[in-house]
């Protein structure tokens, strides 16, 4: 992950908004602006914005094996760091098709010419039919940095936590038609920045090229939505609102997370965050990031070699899990 641009801590009325730089300066801007963020009224505001939906049948709590979700983190951490052309990034991508057997997988591979040089990109699409017209995209990057290609980072949080959610996501959609709309997950590649801080121009490789992709087949017009995991097993999970995200489908997250008893989780701090949805946004489609940007007191341990497995929990992946899978039974009945 991308920069961030904005803190507000919901407390406030309204919130002078702040641009400011974490952790490593990583993030791109350190202009100040002030701007006045429509709030949510109070903190009731993780609450369903209307309530219209509370006696709906969704259909049974969906499930969530957080114990085989943390194992498949360990394992993809097992395999070291994963930037882009290593040995470990084919094995990283090895291993995710490895646990889709069965399932209607796509490759789309590519050369990125980048600054650094050309590298091979490999996004990985599982496909998992539903009858109705219209396809929710879940996303997550599976890449580590690059530029700390040469330290003992492996990306436990940012890129592995996702990544693993979404294979446990792929257990509990397999083998069925679904009564909704088509699913799609996509292990995107090369998210990370080819240069820290991070470059907009140097960064989003992957889901660059599936938009221009998927605009030209016809695809991007029946995605319903697109829901990006990224940063989602901090033990101390505070799940964002995005500014850069569609506001009815972040208030539809709100009402899954409340449906769910998990809404002390999300949307505690309202930011900007530029990261793989950001594109899909630029072509109108419908999308929530969601991404706990706080990893560690002021994401001291983002992009750094203290992004390992011990600062995560399975509690967090089941929870940030069983929020989307609940989001999408939601989007099924809109
Ligand atoms: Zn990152």
């Amino acid at each position: 992950m991308r920069t961030k641009r904005n803190a507000s801590p919901r407390k406030f009325g309204f919130s002078l908004i702040v641009s400011m730089c974490l952790s490593l300066g990583a993030c791109a801007q350190k202009t100040v602006e002030a701007t006045k963020t429509p709030q949510p009224s109070d903190q009731t505001s993780a609450a369903p914005a209307t309530n219209s939906n509370a006696s709906v049948d969704y259909g049974p709590a969906p499930s969530f094996n957080s114990a085989r979700s943390m194992q498949y983190v360990k394992e993809i951490v097992a395999f070291g760091p994963r930037p882009l052309g290593s040995a470990n990034h084919k094995k990283v991508e090895d291993y995710i098709v490895s646990h889709l057997k069965g399932d209607d997988v796509e490759s789309d591979v590519f050369t990125a010419d980048t600054p650094q040089g050309k590298f091979p990109v490999h996004n990985i699409i599982a496909k998992y039919p539903g009858n109705r017209d219209g396809i929710i995209v879940i996303a997550s990057h599976y890449d580590t940095n690059y530029p700390l290609r040469d330290t003992k980072y492996v990306g436990a949080n940012d890129g592995g936590s996702s990544s693993a959610l979404l294979l446990e996501i792929a257990n509990q959609l397999r083998g069925r038609k679904r009564e909704g709309y088509s699913v799609w997950l996509v292990w995107d590649d090369a998210e990370e920045s080819m240069q820290l801080p991070w470059v907009d121009s140097e960064s989003l490789y992957g889901v660059n090229h599936l938009v221009q992709k998927w605009r030209s087949d016809g695809s991007l017009k029946k995605f319903k939505a697109f829901l990006l995991a990224d940063m989602v097993g901090d033990a101390d999970l505070n799940i964002e609102r995005d500014q850069d995200s569609t506001p009815w489908l972040e208030d539809l997250v709100g009402q899954a997370a409340t449906r769910l008893g998990h809404q002390s989780h999300f949307f505690a701090r309202t930011i900007f965050v530029k990261d793989d949805h950001s594109p899909f946004m630029q072509e109108g489609v419908p999308c929530a990031d969601l991404i706990d940007f706080d990893y560690g007191y002021g994401n001291v341990f983002w992009h750094t070699p203290a992004d390992t497995v011990d600062k995560l929990s399975p509690k967090s992946l089941e929870i940030v899990g069983s929020v989307i899978l609940e989001t999408v039974q939601m989007l099924d009945k809109k």
